[in-house]
């Protein structure tokens, strides 16, 4: 299973130590904007300030792709997380305050996107065996779970665990 499992938590196949780990998995909430502007900068960057959670909603990375925009209008990708549930400010009106402060007047929205990102447990549930219980049930039933909360954030480590559960389990 490589979907996300929380969704699956009330199958009848687990047991109900398992069923309450599966339902402890949260998600970030992420946003990336697609802006045009007038200058695309060269390459890509991380404003470290805005990683603290106080800066939540604040720009942490932009990324401008293509060398040859580079100067000239084109498109810069920029990313962020949720601003907390009680700001008064939107997340879309931070990112063009920042955009200001950083001296990218007339950037112009392109496309916005949310996701649910980077799933994840508690300490809590880590010291309550969350992964323990993982890799206890792995090939019970044929079963075999896997996705990022398994393997971690990375397209890279998703591969690298598929890879592990078929040397484990298979060959
Ligand atoms: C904006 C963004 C940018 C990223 N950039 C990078 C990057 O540059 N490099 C990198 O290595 N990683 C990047 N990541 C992280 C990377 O995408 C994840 O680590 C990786 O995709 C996790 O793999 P996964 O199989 O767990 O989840 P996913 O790739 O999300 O796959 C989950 C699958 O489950 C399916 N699904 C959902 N609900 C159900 C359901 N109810 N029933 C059946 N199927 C369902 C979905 O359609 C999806 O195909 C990025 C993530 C985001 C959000």
């Amino acid at each position: 299973m490589a979907c996300p499992l929380e969704q699956f938590s009330n199958l009848d196949i687990w047991d109900e130590k398992t069923r309450y780990f599966l339902d402890k998995i949260k998600y970030q909430d992420f946003n990336t904007y697609g802006f045009i502007v007038d200058r695309v900068p060269r390459g890509c960057g991380c404003i470290l300030e805005n990683l603290s959670p106080q800066r939540k909603g604040h720009i942490t990375i932009w990324d401008a792709r293509w060398e040859e925009g580079v100067g000239s209008q084109g498109l810069v990708v920029l990313y962020a997380y949720d601003p907390p549930k009680e700001s008064k400010i939107s997340r879309l009106d931070l990112i063009k305050a920042d955009l200001d402060e950083l001296g990218v007047g007339q950037a112009r929205l392109y496309q916005a996107r949310h996701w649910k990102h980077h799933p994840y447990v508690d300490s809590q549930t880590l010291k309550e065996g969350f992964y323990e219980k993982i890799n206890q049930i792995q090939g019970r039933d044929g079963i075999f779970l896997t996705g990022e909360i398994v393997s971690g954030l990375s397209i890279e480590n998703a591969i690298w665990h598929s890879k592990y559960l078929l040397e484990e389990f298979f060959f």
